[in-house]
């Protein structure tokens, strides 16, 4: 019989997508919209990471299947820049080079999760996170957080969430949508309940190198080296080098795990790209000062768009520490009319945006925080400028 298989009822798919579907779709009638719906940058990468691709071709060491995990250079270059950004050294043999932070987290998922296992997550959170666990029959616990706190979450609420059936908990910091970070003393904190719960630790880490006025992501496994053998790193090189196309993400898992996440991807994916890891060498060995011009641009960016849109009565955004999403509490603009009606919740609102101010931006509630937007300033500051103020515009002429 045909049929699609049951797990697939459970899984929505990324509301992120639909809303750069919609976006497209008014750009193919002519029409200017800006996009603060996408989280990549906007740029290319350093030209000597493409250089390095182009060479490897030309050297004929890109046309075979690689070792399952990733080339040996490639784990030796993630292991350096590990200890040099991240502040521990791992093994190469923790390290599963993956077609992606979402194929790592997917991984481990499948690896991990089981029917009948809690997966905690503080949300607002990333899409991907609490569908990867229903698709494999766990249960993602969503745990809320608050503007008030910095959209962090907290020891008490964590401890209180914890059961005896947790298997996982996910953190992402800096976050996407919120941009929020974990100071080293906030995510200690966390660690110290997690001490006495024996459950697996997941630090999403990909926007760790986006960190801005002077703020320290320390990472989770500097932290807590005695949680290393429970304690998963997600990371990659897609948002700090530009280089969400070249799909090269990896996890550091303890060596059970990372011996599991093989196994998963050698009977699924086998290796990344070949051309895709050589890239990504250069990337992780090569020199820094373009990623760091890049963060200087972000941060530029950043206090631009979070001025622009406490500038709009009704709009209360705070100023995240990193990544490069700002997600602005936006029920103050509930009650303004939009075909005929009064707007009262995020997905009507991005709606309107859309249509009246040619502006996307992806409604609060995909990521388990209704009433907020995030809008992705990935962009350039003139775009970003122009975008919020036909918002502005488009809001008043609704009032
Ligand atoms: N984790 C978070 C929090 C993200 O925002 C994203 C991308 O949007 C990813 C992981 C996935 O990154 P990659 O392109 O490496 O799959």
């Amino acid at each position: 019989p045909q049929g699609l298989a049951k797990r697939l009822s459970v899984i929505v798919p990324s509301i992120t997508l639909q809303v750069s579907a919609r976006a497209n779709d008014l750009r193919s009638r002519g029409i200017d919209v800006v996009n603060f719906g996408v989280g990549e940058p906007d740029f290319e990468p350093p030209a000597f990471i493409l250089d390095a691709a182009k060479k490897a071709i030309d050297a004929g060491q890109t046309s075979k299947y690689t070792a399952v995990t990733g080339i040996a250079a490639l784990k030796q270059a993630i292991c350096a820049a590990t200890e040099k950004k991240r502040g521990f050294l791992p093994t190469p043999d923790q390290i599963t080079v993956s077609v992606g932070a979402k194929h790592s987290l997917f991984n481990v998922a499948l690896a991990c999760y089981e029917e009948g296992d809690e997966i905690l997550i503080p949300t607002p959170c990333w899409v991907s996170y609490p569908e990867q666990v229903r698709m494999f029959g766990a249960e993602p616990v969503l745990v809320p957080t608050s503007q008030e706190n910095g959209w962090r979450l907290t020891p008490d609420d964590l401890a209180r969430a914890l059961t005896p059936r947790t298997k996982a908990v996910i953190l992402c910091t800096p976050s996407n949508p919120t941009g929020s970070a974990y100071t080293e003393e906030q995510l200690s904190a966390l660690l110290e309940v997690l001490r006495k719960h024996d459950c697996y630790i997941v630090v999403d880490e990909i926007y760790g190198d986006l960190v801005y006025d002077g703020f320290r992501h320390v990472s989770a496994a500097k932290i807590a080296p005695d949680l290393l053998s429970r304690l998963i790193i997600i990371d990659g090189v897609s948002k700090s080098y530009a280089m969400t196309g070249w799909r090269i993400g990896w996890s550091i898992a303890p060596k059970p795990l990372a011996k599991a996440c093989d196994v998963v991807q050698g009977q699924s994916t086998t290796n990344p790209t070949a051309v895709a890891q050589h890239a990504a060498v250069a990337a992780l060995t090569g020199p820094q000062e373009e990623v760091e011009a890049m963060r200087g641009v972000f941060q530029k960016r950043r206090d631009l768009i979070v001025s622009a849109l406490n500038a709009i009565p009704g709009v209360r955004c705070r100023t995240p520490e990193g990544a490069f999403y700002a997600f602005p509490d936006c029920r103050g603009l509930y009650g303004i009319h939009y075909k005929g009606k009064p707007i009262s919740n995020d997905e009507d609102l991005a709606f309107f945006l859309l249509e009246k101010a040619h502006v996307a931006a992806v409604p609060g509630g995909a990521f388990g925080a209704p009433g907020y937007l995030r809008f992705s300033y990935a962009t350039s500051e003139d775009r970003i400028a122009k975008g919020i103020a036909s918002m502005r515009a488009a809001v008043e002429a609704a009032r």
